[in-house]
């Protein structure tokens, strides 16, 4: 078996976001979590690393059932753990909403500086549109949600690289027009990466009022054929070059100088030979994230 990623699930399913289309509430959990240091099983996750190690991965991302940035120790703890494991994974990515780093900056440049240290360099943000409303109205329909720009100039200001992870919905990020101006956002802010994902839904969802949203909400299949007929004719007139083809049909370009990337939901892969991930509960290995049978140990 090939593995591509390691990703960590920090803390359990506190989160501080409301999205209608939360993929967290249709995956099944995989309890039990570790929701502070010392509930790690660090012996499975010194295995964890060693099978990485094995596999040559070469990244490893934090990411969450609930929103990882609300449990800052426990990153700090699999970041020390990764180190005295002896596996440096060169690659480190956090993905989060971002709210908690915006809205409480003075206790997280603490955090962010001493995760630099221990190699962290990409924070992913979710969203769902360039304009801070339409994020707001998707993330914290009863909040104060933050301001995109001025996030994004925090974690650059702090040495951070920032990929925007963003989420294609219907009356937001819709059309061809919309997504282009998503990409000259990313461009004015010198956002490192930006991707793009169609909304999906696993096969065999938990929550049924999230699969209702997600059908009603559902972006046209149309609207990916568009968007690569776009990315053939920048790429014809040299306005864009693919740099990357990556398994599961994601692909990376070059648009307008920008780092672009197409993508979808997919998680796992029928190749025996080739499977994307081990996804690491805090107690349990996985491989894939739509079912607990996916489990190594
Ligand atoms: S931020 Fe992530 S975990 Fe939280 S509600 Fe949104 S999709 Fe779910």
């Amino acid at each position: 078996m090939k593995f591509q990623t390691c990703s960590i699930v920090v803390g359990g399913l506190r989160c501080n976001g409301k999205c209608p289309y939360c993929v967290s509430l249709m995956t099944p959990l995989m309890e039990p979590f570790a929701v502070k240091p010392a509930d790690i099983d660090k012996r499975n996750f010194a295995i964890a690393c060693e099978l990485a190690k094995m596999s040559q991965v070469t990244t490893v991302v934090f990411t969450g059932k609930g929103e990882p940035t609300l449990y800052p120790k426990l990153i700090s703890a699999y970041l020390r753990l990764i180190d005295e494991n002896g596996y440096r994974i060169p690659i480190r990515e956090l993905q989060t909403n971002g709210i908690a780093i915006y809205q409480d900056w003075g206790k997280y440049r603490k955090f962010l500086a001493t995760w630099k240290k221990r190699w962290l360099s990409t924070i992913a943000i979710s969203c769902a549109h360039y304009e801070d409303e339409k994020n707001r109205r998707i993330f914290q329909p009863d909040g104060d949600y933050l301001n995109l720009t001025e996030l994004i100039e925090i974690l650059h200001g702090a040495g951070y690289s920032v990929r925007l992870s963003a989420i294609m919905v219907k009356g937001l990020l819709d059309n061809l027009d919309e997504i282009k101006n998503l990409v000259n956002f990313a461009k004015e802010n010198r956002v490192e990466q930006l991707t793009i994902r169609p909304l999906g839904k696993p096969a065999n969802s938990r929550n049924p009022e999230a699969c209702e949203w997600i059908d009603k909400h559902i972006t046209s299949p149309s609207l990916v054929e568009e968007i690569f007929a776009f990315l053939n004719a920048e790429v014809a007139a040299k306005r864009a070059k693919l740099l990357l083809n990556l398994v599961h049909g994601a692909v990376v370009y070059d648009l307008w100088g920008q780092n672009f990337c197409l993508t979808n939901c997919l998680t796992s892969s029928p190749n025996p030979d080739e499977v994307r991930q081990l996804i690491f509960s805090g107690r349990n290995l996985y491989f894939d994230w739509s079912s607990l049978a996916a489990k190594i140990f």
